[in-house]
């Protein structure tokens, strides 16, 4: 894993502020989507409270300034070439409240808390298997559709103009994304809220984007930078042969991406909406444990480990939550009394 001074934290702060910015449209899925991701049925008395997730204090202001992340992650996507992919996982994530769960055993005492950490990890892995195999062939066409959007935008610009205005806004991209991501994050969420002893609902309003966009900005940036050199290997010598050069730049990011990247990236989104599902679904006052990826494959995570932390307070690596890094596939689990 490497660490670098990639200033993750304005990026999160960027995608947050744009997100927020479009939560509204986010909830209107695209003319032609198929599956809409509104309709979170929240109970009569859920108190709409922020809840910060992580971040270093757990200070309950409702938009607390974004805070250059104490865990600046840049790491390498496992599997990827090259090129650094960083996924900008921290500070994540302050969304709506849910309502809080009863205490237990109400419903009953859950099951996260009877499970050793190889068949947490088991469960998280069917939950997180079953959400890639619907979801990557409906991200492999929602990137070809992007794909071809971005092509006959370019083909239709007049004269001179710079291809990077035909790229859409991050809002766009991540409501699109958050349409088709959706579903599968539903019910990893809920597969989650599951084995947290709660009941089953879909991911609250807002969480969706959130972690779509935690994939799908970095995506985004590569496109515009591809285009950006494009623009400055000009002038060409006519509109075709701009095209071509177009084409060729972004194909070339997409194409990487499906083949390197894409199945990590939906099972990091998914992952992350099983680990919240179980968070969420925990009782307010209880303890949780951070149950690493792996063992011993993060010290981080291993150091977060270590210590029961209140629900809602900062492990060491500074979430209450994961993702902690790049790539997390942590859960935290409630630790009965
Ligand atoms: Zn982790």
């Amino acid at each position: 894993m490497t660490r670098g001074g990639d200033p993750l934290g304005s990026l999160f702060a960027r995608i947050r502020t744009e997100v927020d910015a479009t939560e509204v449209d986010a909830a209107v899925p695209p003319a032609g989507s198929p599956a809409p991701v509104a309709e979170t049925p929240v109970a009569p008395d859920a108190a709409p409270e922020s809840v910060p997730v992580s971040g270093p204090t757990s200070a309950p202001g409702p938009e607390p300034a974004p805070t250059p992340a104490t865990v600046p992650v840049g790491a390498a996507v496992p599997g990827a070439g090259a090129e650094e992919f960083p996924i900008a996982a921290t500070e994540l994530v302050e969304v709506v409240a849910v309502e809080p769960e009863p205490r237990w055993p109400v419903f009953s005492v859950a099951e996260s808390t009877t499970l050793d950490d190889a068949a947490l990890r088991r469960r998280r892995d069917a939950a997180v298997g079953t959400a890639v195999t619907a979801l990557a062939p409906r991200v492999k066409r929602l990137l070809q559709d992007e794909q071809n959007e971005l092509l006959d935008a370019a083909r239709r610009q007049k004269g001179r103009r710079d291809p990077v205005e035909v790229v859409p806004s991050e809002a766009t991209t991540v409501a699109a994304w958050t349409a088709v991501f959706g579903p599968a994050v539903d019910e990893a969420y809920g597969a989650g809220r599951a084995l947290g002893g709660g009941r089953t609902r879909p991911a609250p309003p807002g969480l969706t984007a959130q972690l779509v966009a935690l994939v799908a900005v970095p995506l985004r940036d590569r496109i515009v930078a591809a285009l950006q050199e494009v623009t400055r290997d000009g002038p060409f010598a006519g509109a075709p042969e701009r095209q071509r050069a177009v084409a060729g730049a972004v194909g070339a990011r997409y194409r990487e991406w499906r083949s390197q990247e894409l199945d990590a990236a939906v099972g990091d989104v998914t992952a992350w909406a099983f680990a919240r599902g179980i968070f969420d679904a925990t009782p307010e006052g209880m303890r949780l444990r951070w149950v690493p990826a792996e063992e011993q494959q993060c010290p981080d995570a291993d150091d977060n480990a270590l210590e029961p932390t209140g629900r809602g307070r900062p492990f060491p690596t500074g979430q209450s939550c994961p993702p902690a890094h790049a790539g997390c596939r942590c859960l935290v689990v409630p630790v009965p009394d």
